[in-house]
């Protein structure tokens, strides 16, 4: 039988939602904004960042900010439509804290309870998609990912994106009988070229990578 992605996804979310405002694993400053998955959730390909920022709550949409301006860049040259993708995150809600200053908001790191939380649905959100390829962008939803594969490979997969980059992995992915093998290709997240610049011709050679194995699988 053939799912309603959409609608399957919405209740998801709505669940996700409610879980998290609902028992909180830990305090997060201001609340919660969420900002869920977005795009073609019949796309073969799915994109999982970190946790949207404060530009991805205005929009309400996952990379639309500076790093969003980066991973547009960087789809671009390996000749991939960001409109033809599906894009969400490991954590759907602004990870925030006090800013220094004692106002405004500024962003923190995830806790490993929120990751689990956050791999719990993320499990479920790639099985209703069921996905041929599974990109994930820097060490936070490398690790979620890692927690919703099979044992050998989630150790492989924790070793962490400096050793698993631009290589690709076959595994099934979720938790229940719906769970399908697909191509899982960690790459670094597009924020990590701002800090260490010597990661741009990496990250671009990855995505090519990439890029070829998807053309010759479709
Ligand atoms: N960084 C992320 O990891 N996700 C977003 O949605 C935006 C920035």
């Amino acid at each position: 039988m053939k799912i309603d992605k959409e609608s399957a996804l919405k209740s998801l979310y709505e669940e996700y939602i409610k879980t998290v405002t609902d028992a909180p694993v830990c305090d997060n400053a201001g609340g919660f904004s969420f900002v869920l998955g977005d795009g073609d959730a019949e796309s073969p390909v799915v994109l999982i960042g970190e946790a949207p920022g404060k530009d991805e709550v205005a929009e309400g949409r996952p990379f639309v900010g500076k790093a969003g301006a980066i991973l547009n860049e960087f789809l671009q040259g390996a000749g991939l439509k960001r409109s033809e993708l599906f894009i969400t995150n490991a954590i759907k809600y602004r990870l925030a804290r006090v800013g220094k200053s004692g106002k405004g908001l500024a962003n923190r790191p995830a806790k490993s309870a929120e990751i689990e939380k956050g791999a719990e649905y993320l499990s479920r959100e790639l099985e209703i998609i069921s996905p041929r390829f599974i990109v994930t962008l820097g060490n936070v939803p490398l690790k979620a990912l890692a927690m919703c594969t099979e044992n050998d490979l989630c150790q492989k997969l924790s070793e962490g994106v400096g050793v698993c980059h631009g290589k690709a992995f076959e595994s099934a992915v979720g938790e229940t009988e719906r769970k399908k093998g697909a191509v899982i290709f960690p790459l670094y997240h597009p924020a990590s070229t701002i800090y260490n610049r010597s990661l741009k011709s990496v990250y671009a050679e990855d995505l090519e990578k990439l890029s070829e194995i998807i053309k010759k699988s479709t």
